[in-house]
């Protein structure tokens, strides 16, 4: 019996170290891994001003504050803003419900996204079904994945990884601010990845 425990839980440690491996790899085509899809937003001033960031000195953590809305509709609001002027705003990634990665704004330019930090750091949105704010496990996936590359990228560590809640005290990305614990797990399972990825290239 001990040892039918014991073989099960080595097969399930292998599966789960294999899973992970497979998580961490990815091609780069043109520099940008084939988990991004590239859907630039037009040069603008309200939401693709064209600055470029002297240096990346962190990535910033946001959540839509628009429940249910897709990676993909958060983009085009982006987009749309060169029109509506409603606002300046925006995120150099959109990550949507299905884990899909939507890149609106090359990582060397400024995105409208972090207040004081728009000018040294990467923007990353997040959707979510949930009213309590929490990440569906496919959007969490990405983040971390998406997160752990920009770490690698730009020669940053988890502790370089911050919710826009520590630039501006907004409530942002709600559930992990107001859930530190969640946000310490977060960190860890970007250090993960990122040893992971170090392995990996
Ligand atoms: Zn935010």
């Amino acid at each position: 019996m001990i040892l039918a425990i014991l073989i099960l839980l080595g097969l399930f440690r292998c599966s789960a170290g294999r899973m992970a491996g497979r998580n961490a790899s990815y091609t780069v085509k043109d520099g940008v891994p084939d988990f991004i899809t590239v859907d630039l937003l037009t040069v603008n001033p309200y939401s693709r001003p064209g600055t470029a960031l002297k240096s990346v000195n962190g990535v910033v953590i946001h959540y839509t504050a628009n429940q249910g809305s897709s990676a993909q509709a958060n983009r085009d609001y982006f987009e749309g803003l060169k029109d509506s002027h409603v606002t300046k705003a925006s995120a150099h990634f959109v990550v949507g419900l299905k884990g899909e990665v939507i890149q609106c704004i090359p990582t060397a330019e400024m995105a409208y996204a972090s207040n004081s930090r728009n000018s040294d750091t990467v923007a990353i949105e997040c959707c979510y079904r949930k009213a309590d704010g929490s990440f569906e496990s496919a959007t969490y996936a990405s983040v971390i994945k998406l997160t752990a590359w920009l770490c690698l990228k730009y020669n940053l560590s988890a502790e370089d990884v911050i919710r826009h809640y520590d630039v501006t005290g907004k409530n942002c990305p709600k559930y992990y601010v107001e859930h530190p614990d969640k946000w310490k797990t977060f960190r860890k399972d970007v250090n993960a990845m990122l040893k992971k990825m170090k392995k990996n290239s």
